[in-house]
């Protein structure tokens, strides 16, 4: 599933590719269940709109201008935005299309579930109604040590809660997780305030260097978990010597290392 990296580079490729370009339609693709888009007379709005600026907030991305309105994507499962210039094939599984003047087009292809397509008036107001957390990459040290360290709930939980800090998922919170050395089900309210700051530090990093590659995960350092991230694999750490292996955490399949991570 698509997480902050993977929306991060969707955004900037929003940004080199779709704006400031006449939009002739916006419209639905073919197939379209399973996929809440916006209707008709709200997609009409953009014809002869120009997309001026992106944003992004954990895993949404806005499309708009400053005086609105926007478009907001969720990637849900396995969506994926892609421009493209005619007569080039449309992807297949396009759920919804924008037509730019002259040739360019942006597909959204979304063949699994959850994706959506909103039109918004303005971003930050999306923000506070869906209730998300700060970005992780804005989120400051104090309110970030200050939501894991009195959290009762499993860390990778926590790191994980859009209402609390948006963008991680399970891929990168085992990412972030490995690298700090911590058991992914051990309590946040556990931690002393050093390992909280390391954390905190462990994430930033992880994320910036997740948003540098664009996503591009063969890009990462061979000792990272990601590239190595299956059962019995050997521990990547150097000199820890530990074999991976995943449980259940909250719901979701955490892989880490039992040797290095307690
Ligand atoms: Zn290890």
């Amino acid at each position: 599933m698509p997480e902050l990296p993977e929306n991060e580079a969707q955004r900037l490729t929003l940004e080199r590719e779709c704006l400031n370009r006449t939009v002739v339609k916006a419209e639905r693709g073919d197939n379209i269940a399973h996929i809440d888009l916006p209707g008709g007379n709200q997609l009409a709005r953009f014809e002869g709109h120009r997309f001026t600026e992106t944003r992004r907030h954990g895993k949404n991305i806005f499309l708009g201008s400053k005086s609105g309105p926007w478009i907001t994507v969720h990637l849900g499962m396995s969506g994926w935005l892609t421009p493209y210039d005619a007569p080039e094939r449309e992807p297949d599984h396009t759920k919804f299309r924008i037509v730019f003047e002259g040739d360019r087009r942006l597909a959204f292809r979304c063949p699994r579930k959850l994706g959506h397509v909103r039109v918004v008036e303005d971003p930050d107001e999306y923000i506070a109604a869906h209730k998300l957390g700060p970005d992780a990459l804005a989120i400051d040290r104090e309110t970030f040590t200050a939501f894991i360290g009195g959290s009762k709930a499993a860390i990778k939980s926590a790191l994980t809660d859009q209402n609390r800090i948006a963008g991680i998922g399970n891929l990168w919170s085992d990412e972030i997780l490995f690298q700090t050395g911590l058991d992914p089900a051990r309590k946040g309210s556990d931690l002393d305030s050093e390992k909280l700051d390391s954390l905190f530090d462990t994430m930033r990093l992880n994320l910036s260097k997740g948003v540098d590659v664009e996503a591009d995960y063969a890009r990462l350092p061979k000792d990272w978990l990601i590239p190595n991230r299956k059962d019995k694999a050997d521990c990547p750490r150097k000199g820890c010597g530990g074999s991976l292996t995943h449980r259940k955490v909250g719901g979701r399949t955490a892989y880490f290392c039992p040797v290095h991570q307690s």
